[in-house]
């Protein structure tokens, strides 16, 4: 264990909404320029503090250096992507149906956002939540994960130590406990989540009565379609090397089944096996490791249950498969490649959330996509091909809210990023990510007044 938090109790959060709440009316009314000058400066603290948070991230998450100081370059941009979007606009002007009249559509905050985030990105989630969310004049309330507290606190601590008191709140403690209180709190009107699609159907069951704006990222079970003209070598590079193993598989948009033409397979198959059986794994912060450890017991547990499952139901291991023998220390699991799965298996239908890669042969393009499309969850899809007909048949009939192109799981935070399906509801990044976190109000303007023809006696 690196350190211990203090596990914070619903009086803790009671305290921060409060808090919040107080801090809103104020914070509503400062100026968007002074609102993108604070964003600005807690990007400009970040970059400051950049290598010591990277550590700090890689000792506490797990995944390979190079991997967190990723996540906080896109962190510290969406500050500043924010920080400018944010005062570009607070609504409309709109034609006026009659003379005299002025119609304003406005975009006014909602008040005390409750944002919680999981542990596999911390930092990135909640800055893809917070910078917006203040940005539009918000509070905020934040419920770190449990496993990985400690960049948050830093972050808050550090970063948003120029904020006025009370507008950036942070409670640690256990999702049960702390999260259900902020996310049941009456006066918190929209919870901003990511998470298990699970947790997130128990806050939409909790949240029932209440109204609350509720914005859901969940889990996924991305595909990815290797096409009939697709460069061997690259596709596998692309599948291998980034989309299924990045965070040792540990992200919502992992590619968790693979779709190869029926006459590749077999070339691609061994080829997969011998790329990924050439991975170096090791702790985070040494500079040969290529995968690093999952975050626990429980995640590593569930993924050996898939494996399992699949080689029951016929499935074959070419690569991986199991705990690595000489690594004792911290939760690692060997990076693993299956064939001969099928749609049956629990490894091609629930989220295993792990280094694993099962690859599955098909025969047509229309069979791909209807195995592509074959499942409960909606974040992302990948492809890879240089036919323009099969990507547009790609992205128009993949249900699933980006889709990827040979440049598999990249970012742009001025896009939106979020699911379909059971994988949730909203968008984050983009002009989308901003509007989530307004509410519109229409004012309807007669300036000189006087009695109209439509009013009594008629
Ligand atoms: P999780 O749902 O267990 O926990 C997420 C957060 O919710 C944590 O902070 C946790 O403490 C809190 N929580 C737990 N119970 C709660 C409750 N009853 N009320 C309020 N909050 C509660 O998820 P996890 O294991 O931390 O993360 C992995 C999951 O997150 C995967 O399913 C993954 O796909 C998903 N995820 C989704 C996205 C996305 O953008 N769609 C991104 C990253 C991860």
């Amino acid at each position: 264990m690196l350190d211990t938090v203090s596990a914070g109790t619903p009086a803790d959060i009671e305290r921060a909404v409060a808090a919040a709440g107080r801090a809103f009316p104020l914070w509503r009314q400062v100026s968007a320029v002074e609102r993108a000058h604070l964003l600005h400066g807690a990007a400009a603290r970040m970059r400051e503090h950049f290598d010591e948070l990277a550590r700090l991230l890689t000792l506490e998450e797990g995944k390979p250096l190079p991997e967190n100081e990723e996540e906080l370059d896109w962190s510290l941009n969406t500050l500043d992507y924010y920080a400018e979007l944010g005062r570009h606009t607070r609504g409309r002007v709109l034609p006026s149906p009659a003379p005299g009249q002025l119609s304003l559509v406005l975009k006014e905050p909602y008040g005390v956002v409750g944002c919680i985030v999981p542990w596999n990105y911390p930092i990135l989630l909640l800055i893809w939540k917070l910078a917006p969310a203040l940005a539009a004049g918000n509070t905020v309330v934040i419920k770190p994960p449990s496993l990985t507290p400690l960049t948050i606190l830093w972050l808050v601590e550090v970063a948003f130590s120029d904020f006025p008191p009370g507008v950036v709140n942070v409670v640690t403690g256990r999702g049960s406990e702390v999260g259900d209180a902020l996310v049941t709190h009456p006066d918190v009107p929209v919870i901003a989540f990511t998470g298990s699609t699970a947790v997130g159907l128990h806050i939409s069951r909790s949240t029932a009565g209440q109204m609350k704006k509720l914005h859901l990222e969940l889990g996924g079970k991305d595909p990815f379609v290797i096409a009939d003209d697709a460069p061997l070598d690259e596709a596998l590079e692309a599948a291998v090397a980034y989309a299924a193993l990045i965070n040792a598989g540990q992200v919502c948009t992992s590619t968790e089944r693979v779709y190869v033409p029926r006459a590749m397979y077999a070339r691609f198959s061994e080829a997969l096996a011998e790329r990924v059986g050439r991975l170096r794994l090791g702790p985070g912060l040494e500079p040969t490791t290529d995968m690093g450890p999952m975050i626990g017991d429980s995640g590593r547990d569930l993924v050996a249950e898939h494996v399992a499952d699949a080689v029951a139901r016929g499935a074959r291991v070419l690569a991986g498969g199991r705990r690595p023998p000489h690594l004792e220390r911290g939760f690692f699991y060997e990076p693993t490649v299956l064939v001969d799965v099928d749609h049956s298996m629990r490894i091609m239908r629930e989220e295993t959330f792990g280094p694993t890669i099962p690859l599955m042969p098909y025969d047509t393009f229309d069979e791909a996509i209807g195995l592509a499309n074959d499942t409960e969850y909606g974040l992302g899809a990948c492809l890879y091909t240089h036919d323009a007909r099969k990507v547009r048949r790609f992205y128009e009939e993949v249900r699933a809210g980006t889709i990827w192109i040979n440049d598999p799981l990249t970012d742009n935070y001025a896009g939106p990023f979020g699911g379909m399906k059971m994988s949730g509801m909203g968008r984050e990044l983009g002009e989308e990510g901003l509007e989530e976190f307004w509410q519109t109000k229409h004012v309807h303007w007669d300036i000189e007044g006087g009695s109209k023809n439509f009013w009594y006696p008629y």
